[in-house]
């Protein structure tokens, strides 16, 4: 899996500028490098600007890599909404995403994504597209609050959905998050509100298409 991320990767080069700056500046502020990887950020831009999607919303800053992604698909017209637990991850996206020129149509909601998601839903807000990607005991939970905050065929893109392989692979350790990724692209697949499939891009995302 590894060798063929690493093919798509050096193949597909995601060109988007700022990206290679959000990675240096994540490692100068001592965060952990967990980005998504170049060829899945080109992915949620492709997803976006394919679908017309305008009214994102992310759960997972870290330093801004998978939102400039998501924001260099809408271009212009659209607006992320992104969810993050810690302050200082959240300054340095919104910093990120300023430099990369997508300052006015990011607004970033700091601390437990499950209060933000509930606000959100108190406040009748709608979105489009939605991209999973913080802790992983909150998947499922993420999940039901996306549904519920979706407009009609509104996407849910969710990573790391493979653990590395270690979901499939048993000569691969598994990891922390093998089980719980186990089960929740079972809930995932079998969704009665979803139309859903895997790609095996990165960490593997799973890409739902909510029911009309
Ligand atoms: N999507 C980012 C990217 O590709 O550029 C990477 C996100 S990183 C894998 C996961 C992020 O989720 C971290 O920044 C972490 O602080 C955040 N996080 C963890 N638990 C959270 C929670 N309960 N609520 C909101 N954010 C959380």
């Amino acid at each position: 899996m590894k060798q063929i991320n690493n093919y798509i990767d050096s193949v597909f080069q995601n060109h988007y500028t700022h990206l290679e700056e959000v990675i240096s500046s994540i490692k100068e502020n001592g965060m952990p490098s967990i980005s998504v990887s170049p060829s899945s950020g080109k992915l949620l831009t492709m997803l976006i600007s394919i679908s017309g999607a305008k009214n994102v919303l992310e759960i997972g800053a870290l330093g801004g890599y998978s939102g400039i992604c998501l924001a260099s698909g809408f271009g212009k017209e659209g607006k992320l909404t992104s969810l993050e637990l810690e302050e200082k991850y959240a300054e340095l996206a919104n910093n990120n995403l300023s430099k990369a020129g997508f300052g006015d149509q990011v607004s970033y909601l700091t601390g437990p994504a499950l209060q933000s998601l509930e606000k959100l839903v108190e406040d009748n807000k709608r979105f489009d597209f939605f991209f999973i990607d913080a802790d992983k005991e909150n998947y499922e939970n993420y999940l039901e609050y996306c549904i519920k905050l979706a407009d009609s065929e509104a996407i849910i893109v969710a990573d790391n959905v493979l653990a590395q392989g270690s979901v499939v692979d048993q000569e691969v350790k598994p990891k922390r998050y093998t089980e719980l990724m186990k089960k929740f692209n079972e809930i995932v697949a079998n969704h009665p509100q979803l139309e859903s499939i895997l790609i095996p891009i990165g960490d593997g995302m799973t890409i739902s298409k909510v029911k009309k």
